[in-house]
């Protein structure tokens, strides 16, 4: 066994007589990633990192929950205020309308540009490898039954008011962000991608957005499972964080779960606690493990779990993103098909 997988199981079974972890490799400098690099380096750790891509990866509809995001990237010394493109009114899903509290659209792609421009890409020998590669999972042991939803993306010019309009059904929803100046996000996420585009469709019906000009196009991936399912986080000298270990929420939210991920992990390793990152995780995501299985429930038509769990998922959201009511979720759920 190497020296670094013996330092990481050595703390996996609590054995106090490893060396403590001083350097960290990086894979994937997206939300995660980027962030846990400036926060370790701060800490005093050498960390290296290395991304795929020339640039930051944009496909992300780039909601964000503004209280917590804003709180965990002062860490860093970013102000979330500056990359704010819009702080929508309301939420409106198939036509119900839920008042936005905590949601702001911010400009992610110019955030993580300017967080690119602190960090030196480079690897280094390292004690552990920390896969923060997203849907990829390019390091962690493959999920077995993962669920990986195909998701497609515009961005579009609309005069229209800066809401966030959503069309839902079971298995998927269509969105349309605004992105300030006239700009939108208009998108789909789906189990099957035909669907999403039938989705972009209904929405454009539902809310009268028009098919105009197209700006750009993409294609993108999003895991929809919760950590739970995404074990282990924790494999030789690998540690997994954000989309990697299922950071992100029954409704597709995973830009401030990744992000309090890497903040986990941090906290751990400066406290040579690595042994206590999988039940950390698990405490914290709680919320994200009962939105799961709100949506499974809906999904699989099991009436009573969902009855169960709507006041538990009302609760959740109506303290992180907007005021909803039993009787409007109720309304909605009937609405999909
Ligand atoms: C279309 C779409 C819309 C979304 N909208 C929202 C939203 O509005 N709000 C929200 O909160 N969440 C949203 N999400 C989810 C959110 O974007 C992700 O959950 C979040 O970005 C995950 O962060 P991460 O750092 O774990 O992974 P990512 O941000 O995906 O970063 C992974 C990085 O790893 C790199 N990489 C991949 N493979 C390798 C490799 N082998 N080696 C090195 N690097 C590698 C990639 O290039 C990338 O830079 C959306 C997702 C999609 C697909």
């Amino acid at each position: 066994m190497k020296r670094s997988e013996r330092k990481i199981s050595s703390r996996a079974n609590n054995i106090s007589n490893a060396d403590p972890i001083d350097k960290v490799q990086i894979y994937g400098a997206g939300t995660a990633g980027s962030f846990l690099y400036v926060l370790l380096k701060q800490s005093g750790f050498k960390v290296g990192i290395k991304d795929i891509r020339r640039e930051p990866d944009c496909k992300c509809a780039w909601g964000i929950m503004y209280r917590e995001a804003n709180k965990i990237y002062k860490k860093i010394g970013i102000d979330l205020q500056d990359y704010v493109l819009a702080k929508p009114e309301y939420v409106i899903t198939n036509k119900i309308e839920f008042k936005n509290k905590n949601v702001v659209i911010f400009d992610k792609k110019k955030l993580l540009e300017d967080v690119w421009k602190e960090i030196e890409f480079k690897e280094i020998e390292a004690d552990i490898l920390v896969d923060s590669t997203g849907h990829r999972r390019a390091l962690l042991p493959a999920i077995k039954e993962d669920k990986i939803y195909p998701t497609i993306q515009t961005i579009e010019e609309h005069r229209a008011e800066e809401n966030i309009y959503v069309y839902a059904c079971k298995t998927g929803y269509a969105w349309a962000f605004p992105l300030g100046n006239n700009r939108w996000h208009v998108g789909a996420g789906d189990i099957d991608e035909t669907k999403a585009t039938e989705l972009i469709k209904k929405l454009r019906e539902e809310f009268e957005f028009r098919k105009d000009h197209e700006i750009c196009k993409c294609k993108g991936k999003i895991r929809l499972l919760p950590p739970s399912k995404c074990k282990p986080f924790v494999s030789k000298n690998i540690v997994g964080i954000g989309e990697a270990i299922g950071c992100v929420s029954g409704l597709g939210e995973g830009n401030v779960p990744s992000l309090r991920s890497a903040e986990i992990l941090c906290e751990c390793l400066v406290n040579d606690e690595l042994d206590k990152f999988e039940s950390m995780i698990m405490d914290e995501f709680r919320w994200i493990e009962v939105e799961h299985k709100f949506i499974e429930a809906i999904q699989e038509g099991k009436r009573l779990t969902t009855l169960l769990l709507l006041p538990k998922v009302v609760a959740i959201e109506s303290k992180r993103s907007a005021k909803l009511s039993i009787r409007g979720m109720r309304r909605l759920i009937k609405l999909l098909k």
